[in-house]
């Protein structure tokens, strides 16, 4: 495909009359021409080379010499096209009509999921740029799935996607978590909607044994922290006969896996009252005994644990990310090293720590470094023994290191 043989084609927005036209066609610079081919999925502003905003529409993208480098979403803030793979040429249109690119993205994404789309599996189903789908994010609670948009075009194709995506899966109840700061980059607001079927304030999944309850409309995040699945998983294997403390425990997620593992008891700690609640109703569904919540800030109470001499066998830090902006990143260090310092400090001897960052602008060497740091000088060694991050349905894309934000480390005490 060349610009030539577009109908639509005006790189620079206007028609050969000068009235602006709805352009189905973006150019790019040279060097951003050289990004992309390398497979960066995220242009701004400069790397176009009308350089002027675009309204949000599927495009078709050329490099510096008119080749095809696929599809993109324009969108009206700073992030100026989102690339989205590659596509077959159209028969006499630069690009794909809405209903034919969502369904065809969905349906790659969603038989990718093939054998996790059970009735009490969750899962997520679309992550964004890693399924060629930039600003839609789906994750998938039984029959209730439960979207996350953060584009502007994509917002604008709902009606394209929701029916659809209802259908293919059976799904009873769709919900938009459109709660997210991000949305404020393309003007978009903050809301909590049901698209389609009816409104749950609850949903039962199933993960290892283990059932969580997951509130979509007013959980953390879509309802439920999916991402954690392998270091849940890891845990579990760990626990038999260990004392545990789950740090930053939300609903008990962790805890709840380790009980099920075969810890002897888990203490879990948050500051919130409610998570707490909903993490002592799932320990009673689950039937699993040994659980103990403890309402707190933990910065200090790892103190207060510490001045009592206590230790554990398996230790989970799973803090909120501290660094939200690259400006927040030396303070979100020195949290980071303290509070690993002070995990590392109750472990009793050949105990494990599971020490996890959520932050984006934390990259896992650098993580690797500050818990390196945390452990130097402590009277017994420390050894790294695996790297974890999100499951294989948060898949990152390989030329995106930003979509590789959860990295997890498993360290242990080793010896006395
Ligand atoms: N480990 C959880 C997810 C943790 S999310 C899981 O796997 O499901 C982070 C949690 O930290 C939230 O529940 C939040 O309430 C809690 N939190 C944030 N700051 C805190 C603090 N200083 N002390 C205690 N809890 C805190």
């Amino acid at each position: 495909m060349s610009s030539s043989e577009s109908q639509t084609n005006a790189a620079d927005g206007a028609s050969n009359d000068g009235s602006a036209v709805a352009s189905t066609i973006v150019r790019l610079t040279a060097k951003a021409s050289g990004f992309a081919r390398r497979g960066r999925p995220w242009l701004f502003r400069d790397d176009i080379v009308s350089g002027a905003p675009m309204p949000p529409r599927l495009v078709r993208v050329l490099d510096e010499n008119g080749r095809d480098l696929g599809l993109g979403i324009t969108g009206a803030s700073k992030l100026a096209l989102r690339m989205c793979g590659p596509w077959p040429a159209c028969d006499g249109a630069d690009v794909p009509t809405r209903e034919v690119f969502f369904q065809a993205r969905l349906d790659a994404a969603i038989d990718a999921r093939a054998g996790r789309l059970g009735p009490d599996d969750g899962v997520r189903i679309v992550h964004s740029e890693s399924d060629w789908l930039p600003g839609l994010v789906v994750d998938r609670y039984g029959d209730v799935l439960v979207l996350q948009v953060t584009s502007s075009f994509v917002q604008a194709s709902l009606d394209a996607i929701v029916p659809y995506l209802a259908d293919r899966l059976s799904a009873g109840s769709v919900v938009a978590r459109n709660d997210v700061p991000t949305r404020k980059r393309e003007g978009l607001p903050q809301e909590v909607e049901i698209l389609h079927g009816t409104r749950k304030l609850e949903v039962a999944i199933v993960e290892g044994a283990v059932t969580h309850t997951v509130r979509p409309l007013t959980g953390h995040k879509t309802g439920f922290y999916l991402d954690q699945q392998p270091a849940r998983a890891l845990v579990k294997s760990l626990a038999k006969g260990r004392r545990v403390l789950d740090l930053f425990c939300y609903q008990g997620g962790f805890a709840l896996h380790a009980l099920r593992g075969g810890a002897t008891s888990a203490l879990a700690v948050d500051q919130s009252e409610e998570a707490l609640a909903q993490a002592e109703l799932d320990a009673a569904c689950n039937q699993v005994t040994g659980l103990q919540t403890r309402r707190g800030n933990v910065f200090d109470v790892v103190r207060e644990l510490r001045e009592k001499n206590e230790q554990f066998d398996l230790i989970v830090l799973d803090p909120p990310a501290f660094a939200k902006s690259r400006r927040e990143l030396p303070g979100a260090e020195r949290g980071y090293r303290d509070l690993n310092r002070l995990a590392l400090r109750l472990l009793a001897p050949n105990g494990f720590l599971v020490t996890c960052t959520c932050s984006h602008h934390l990259d896992g060497p650098r993580f690797e470094e500050l818990v390196r740091q945390a452990s130097a000088g402590l009277p017994f060694r420390v050894a790294m023994r695996k790297r974890l991050g999100a499951g294989d349905d948060h898949a990152t894309l390989i030329t995106h290191p930003e979509s590789e934000y959860l990295k997890v480390l498993l360290m242990q005490r080793v010896g006395k």
